[in-house]
């Protein structure tokens, strides 16, 4: 079994002036991180809680319309209407989408009540699983400045590595995951099939045994 890095673009420097990001705005409402249930520490980001605003960033204010996938600072996504809608109905396994869109509230700076015709879709906060498969540091190359205290999150600063290899038989299924021990998102082969089928743009992907020359 393959496993992918999705990342924003092909190229990531400069990213920010090829399409648009999200940028999350204020009032914004945190929930609790996910814990880990062999050492109790934190191993996500906290999750945000909606309602969510957002503004669609980007250095080209010329670009013609935003992508369906909206990175964010901060390890979330935003996705179009059209990418939730292929998620659910190609049943996507690993991603859970907030039923009730974003509120947009700027677009490239723009108030978007001043954009006459409307060619930004609505935007869906969506969380990527976390867990589904473990990375097997070994195979991985990983280095640490510590090694981890717990064997299941294996959280703790790496010096480097080589790539995210997943630990034999740890995939439990999702097509989209951030496995125990990784630092970037992993997809599947039919993740990436069903993005390019479907002309979903914002994203890319290359294997996960080439991470580290890739980040
Ligand atoms: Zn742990």
């Amino acid at each position: 079994m393959n496993f992918y890095v999705l990342k924003p673009f092909d190229n990531m420097v400069g990213w920010k002036s090829h399409f648009y990001y999200a940028s999350i705005e204020e009032p914004i409402l945190y929930g609790s991180h996910e814990i880990c249930p062999n050492c109790s520490g934190p191993v996500t980001p906290r999750k945000l809680i909606p309602p969510y605003y957002i503004s669609l960033e980007s250095n080209n204010p010329n670009l013609a319309r935003a992508g369906d996938f909206l990175f964010t600072e901060n390890k979330s996504f935003f996705i179009s209407e059209n990418m939730k809608n292929i998620i659910q109905s190609e049943q996507i396994k690993g991603l859970e989408i907030e039923s009730s869109p974003a509120h947009i509230k700027t677009v490239a700076r723009i108030p978007l009540e001043e954009y006459v015709e409307s060619k930004f879709n609505q935007y869906y906060y969506a969380q990527i699983h976390y867990g589904g498969g473990s990375i097997d540091i070994e195979k991985s190359g990983y280095e640490y400045w510590e090694k981890p205290e717990c064997e299941l999150c294996q959280v703790s600063v790496l010096i480097r590595a080589k790539g995210q290899i997943l630990r034999d038989g740890s995939w439990e299924g999702s097509d989209i995951f951030y496995p125990r021990g990784g630092l970037v998102p992993l997809v599947t082969e039919k993740f990436i099939n069903i993005m390019k089928n479907n002309m979903i743009t914002n994203c890319s992907f290359y294997p996960a045994e080439t991470w580290w020359k890739n980040e």
